[in-house]
């Protein structure tokens, strides 16, 4: 069971209509399944019109998916129940602390000559300063209605653990399959609910792929980090773990990564222009589908 898992933040481009499409041969290859999942969470930058053109231009690319099509804006209280669980287990705590105040201790650190390490995207790992909060302390400011995240203590997860994590990778050409070691660590304690949203990517991601069975995942390199820390979560949480196969990403002529938010085409921009879906998809390597 695979699946395609937009964000509708934005329109489609080519490197999504390339994962899209990879998703979809390789499905269609192994004799599996193809599901869409609309990852709506974030409920300030989701906007209808993204929805239904993320569904246009898969239509227009020639991909099916089986109903239903699962909406994460419509599963929150899956999600509290997955936080619930990890809180459960005394892996959460709250986090008071705003962006502003994590960036000036993480200078102070650096000002005293203290190592300040980084997570995969480059972030400072978080400095762990409300893990100390006592827990009446924390509770009082919960209660007092202070905006809070909620952030997994990673030292506690990753020692509640029997065996460390690992991670499964597929091979799309022959489905060979290789584990390798995850190395959730260097999230650090990472956010797992989020201040504006009662989860986060993480969570939801670990959440709906066990609820739609997906057994393999097929997405862009950018994600191929993150999969350390959805690793942990599923074994935190007992939830299946899929096999991943993270391609590479399309690049413009200079070497940047496509994204929305450089503006690259959107895939209704081409269509707007008249060019065709097999140009499209032959462009990207899929001449034929299998
Ligand atoms: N929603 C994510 C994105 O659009 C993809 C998530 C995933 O494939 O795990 O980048």
């Amino acid at each position: 069971m695979l699946r395609f898992a937009p964000s509708p933040n934005g329109r489609l481009h080519l490197g999504h209509a390339y994962s899209a499409l990879l998703n979809a041969r390789i499905a269609e290859r192994w004799g599996g399944r193809l599901l869409l999942r609309i990852e709506d969470i974030d409920l300030g930058r989701t906007r209808p019109e993204f929805v239904a053109g993320i569904r246009a231009d898969l239509d227009w690319l020639g991909l099916r998916f089986e109903a239903p099509v699962r909406r994460q804006s419509e599963h929150f209280a899956d999600y509290a129940a997955a936080r619930e669980a990890l809180a459960q287990d005394g892996l959460l705590y709250p986090c008071f602390c705003s962006r502003g105040q994590i960036a000036d201790e993480v200078a102070a650190r650096a000002a005293r000559g203290a190592a300040v390490p980084r997570d995969p995207d480059g972030a400072p790992l978080y400095p762990g300063t409300c893990r100390h909060l006592s827990v009446e302390e924390a509770k009082a400011r919960r209660e007092q209605g202070a905006p809070h995240t909620w952030r997994l203590d990673m030292p506690a997860a990753l020692r509640s653990l029997s065996e460390p994590p690992v991670i499964r990778r597929f091979s799309p050409e022959d489905g060979a399959l290789e584990t390798v070691a995850a190395d959730p660590g260097r999230w650090g304690d990472a956010v797992i609910v989020r201040r504006d949203v009662p989860t986060s990517y993480h969570l939801s991601v670990v959440c709906d792929d066990a609820v739609q069975g997906i057994t393999h995942v097929v997405r862009g390199q950018d994600l191929e980090a993150a999969t350390d820390l959805h690793a942990l979560l599923q074994r935190l949480l007992h939830l299946p773990a899929p096999a991943y196969h993270h391609h590479t990403l399309l690049r413009t002529a200079d070497g940047e990564k496509l994204a929305k938010s450089k503006g690259s085409e959107a895939l209704a921009d081409l269509r707007a222009r008249g060019v065709k879906a097999e140009v499209v998809r032959a462009g990207l390597g899929f001449r034929t589908f299998g």
